[in-house]
């Protein structure tokens, strides 16, 4: 569910009508509902209520400050990937403590950078990366508690490009070399083992993958314990999936996540750490564009958007499908026809969605991409220098640009231009 509805005939943003932010702000942009970002928040908090646990946002779906600060104010914590995301994660004053630092390549600057700062827990995926935060760590002279990433070899059924837990995967170590790595973390200096991580992909549709990766680190768990390690924090990672069309069939909830982690994972005492991103933000952000032309093609009617692939690179990246829905509320019953929805840019991967039903559009009339609010804002460019989309929240009857759009000359004023030129 979420908060981007038709009101008098019109879609609706919370109690804010569309029209209104595109008459400030201009289009296209993005906009984002605090209440749908909330309730999905709190989702995942009441599905582990009685768990000892803690929700780390997965900064990278979704990073601006205001999105930041208005998870952080419900009690979230941060999954961080990169310094950039760590310092963002600080910068909407959420302590170091309540922050998890993952990801695949961290260099010793951003080890020093979560370090100094303060940070719950590094989550480690290679030995050379352990060596490296032991080095880091004990020339500050501190003890970081860490979490080895593991990777479990199942399969999340999920897009090829974002699945993560199968062995061929650049992700975590193999399972099978746990307990050495374990071994080799618990003799470094500054190094403090207390958990195990695990993140097998995005956008998972079913509970299976993640029950088979969770039993996985149940074993583990025993394996390492008999071993000497107080494993004492299992982080789970996100992953769940949200549902991009009405019609398809719906993911779990997360409801049903939350029991299936209790049924796999409650007996061991374990505080848990999930890592949700997508369904947190997804379905509650939208892309708001207006149509430029439509255009006649050779069989086919193209709706020239101008919101391009720069702006939402989904469905050219991950074949992804977006249910795209004109603000104004057709008519019930108005026939639809098949259009070809495209971007201005000069590729013809700039192409949203192909023979997509619609209700009769007109140049200058305003449509929303749903579920866009994760990996959206965050993936956007200023490819054939289009100025970078701009962000808004909404909140009941208020909304507020969180990221303006550039002008011309604050884009061109970024580069510079050598001496001798
Ligand atoms: C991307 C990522 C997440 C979030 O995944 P979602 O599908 O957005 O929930 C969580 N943890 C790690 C380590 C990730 O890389």
């Amino acid at each position: 569910m979420d908060h981007f509805l038709y009101r008098d005939g019109v879609l609706h943003a919370e109690d804010v009508p569309l029209p209104e932010i595109a008459e400030t702000v201009g289009t296209p942009f993005y906009c984002y509902s605090t209440a749908t970002l909330a309730r999905h928040f709190r989702l995942f908090d009441e599905a582990l209520d009685g768990v000892d646990h803690l929700v780390c946002y997965a900064v990278k779906a979704a990073s601006n400050q205001a999105i930041l600060k208005t998870l952080a104010g419900l009690g979230a914590g941060m999954d961080v990937v990169s310094g950039g995301e760590y310092a963002r994660a600080r910068a909407a004053g959420v302590p170091g403590e309540r922050i998890v630092f993952s990801g695949v390549g961290k260099t010793r600057d951003e080890m020093r950078l979560a370090l100094e700062g303060g940070v719950r827990q590094v989550n480690v995926e290679s030995e050379p990366e352990l060596h490296a935060l032991s080095e880091v760590a004990a020339g500050l002279g501190l003890s970081v508690p860490i979490a080895v990433r593991v990777n479990p070899d199942v399969d999340a059924r999920t897009h090829a490009k974002i699945a993560t837990g199968k062995s061929e995967n650049k992700f975590g170590i193999p399972i099978a070399r746990a307990r050495e790595v374990y071994a080799a973390a618990a003799a470094l200096p500054g190094i403090e083992v207390v958990g195990i991580d695990v993140h097998i992909g995005s956008q998972l549709t079913a509970l299976e993958p993640f029950r088979l990766a969770y039993r996985k680190v149940a074993e583990l768990t025993g394996v390492l314990r008999a071993d000497g390690h107080d494993i004492r924090r299992l982080d789970l990672g996100g992953g769940l999936g949200i549902p991009y069309t009405r019609s398809n069939e719906a993911p779990p909830l997360p409801v049903e996540y939350g029991a299936m982690i209790r049924e796999e994972l409650g007996h061991l005492g374990c505080e848990i750490e999930i890592e949700p991103g997508r369904l947190i933000v997804g379905n509650a952000g939208i892309l708001v564009s207006r149509v430029i032309y439509l255009k006649s093609g050779e069989g086919r009617d193209f709706l020239i958007l101008d919101a391009a692939m720069n702006d939402l690179i989904r469905p050219a990246m991950y074949d992804a499908h977006h249910d795209i829905v004109p603000v104004v509320e057709p008519t019930p019953g108005v026939g639809q026809a098949p259009y070809d929805v495209v971007g201005p840019v000069c590729e013809s991967g700039d192409t949203f969605a192909r023979g997509r039903m619609l209700p009769p559009l007109a140049e200058g009339d305003l449509v929303a991409f749903r579920s866009a609010g994760a990996y959206g804002a965050v993936m956007s460019s200023e490819y054939n220098t289009r100025p970078l989309v701009p962000e808004v929240l909404v909140n009941e009857r208020d909304f507020a640009v969180i990221r303006a759009r550039p002008t011309f000359d604050e884009m061109i004023n970024r580069d510079t231009i050598p001496e001798w030129l």
